[in-house]
């Protein structure tokens, strides 16, 4: 059976079982504190949801010890990032940057600091997906992007291995895996998912099995080329959400991947 991995308000600690957990809160100076009696190898990652807040505590505590700074407004918030850079010193930091009006610039600010980028995508409208367009030619075509920006990057090596891995995995929503617990304690699923109301299939199921009787049951789905890499994710919450934009720019990460496979087989082979 799973071990599900638990995404917990800082409050709900101490746990008393030995389950992992992502710890998230808005006061990163309560952190080690709260944390000095878990045991280190549950504590999986931590999620800092206040980017105004100091995360000076952080810098030496726990080395090693994934963190996520999760961004509510990168129009406004974005340099907010500088401030959280030492972190990088002790810690693998990736941003969360919603998919908003004006997202580009933070991404911008966020690799040029050398932090990772996760788009939280949810169903961008057609501006938004011209926006997406921009930062995938970011990505693809300028050297100095050396961090990942997902979903991209696992999209681009599912297509150049081809061995797909769909959304929901690349980008953290496994419902295999996931679940999580809100402020008042009521657990649910995890991201877009959560306010779904979805019956949930037994613990042991795996995402193949998810995707194939819950996630991708819209007819649309069940035709689309890009099945594999998506798993139905742009469908959630909303059904009727139109995917012609999101599979153009699969489309492109196809394209990038063929080109990347090409341009390594004709390159010469050194002795
Ligand atoms: S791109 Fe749209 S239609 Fe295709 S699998 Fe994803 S959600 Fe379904």
């Amino acid at each position: 059976m799973n071990e599900f991995i638990r995404n917990i308000p800082l409050h709900c600690l101490p746990l008393g079982s030995k389950e992992q957990i992502i710890v998230r809160t808005h006061e990163p100076a309560a952190l080690p504190a709260a944390l000095a009696s878990e045991n280190p190898e549950q504590v999986i990652a931590v999620q800092l949801l206040s980017l105004a807040a100091d995360s000076e505590s952080l810098n030496a505590w726990a080395a090693g010890l994934p963190v996520e700074l999760v961004m509510a407004d990168p129009a406004t918030e974005f340099p907010l990032l500088y401030r959280h850079t030492p972190l990088l010193d002790q810690h693998p930091v990736r941003v969360v940057v919603p998919v908003r009006p004006g997202f580009f610039n933070a991404v911008k600010t966020a690799v040029a600091l050398d932090f990772a980028v996760q788009l939280d995508v949810g169903q961008p409208d057609p501006a938004l997906i011209e926006e997406l367009a921009a930062v995938l030619k970011f990505y693809l075509h300028q050297s100095t992007v050396a961090q990942p920006i997902e979903y991209f990057q696992g999209a681009l090596l599912g297509f150049y291995h081809e061995e797909p891995a769909s959304l929901w995995a690349i980008l953290d929503e496994d419902p295999q895996w996931l679940r999580y617990v809100a402020d008042d304690g009521a657990e649910s699923l995890n991201g877009r998912l959560a306010g779904a109301g979805i019956k949930t299939l037994a613990p042991d199921v795996e995402l193949d099995v998810w995707i194939e009787q819950v996630l991708a049951m819209h007819e649309e789905c069940r035709n689309c080329e890009f099945l594999r890499h998506c798993g139905g994710y742009f469908k959630w919450p909303r059904q009727d959400y139109d995917c012609a934009g999101v599979k153009r720019l699969f489309s492109e990460l196809r394209e990038a991947a063929s080109e990347l496979r090409r341009d390594i087989e004709a390159a010469p082979v050194s002795e």
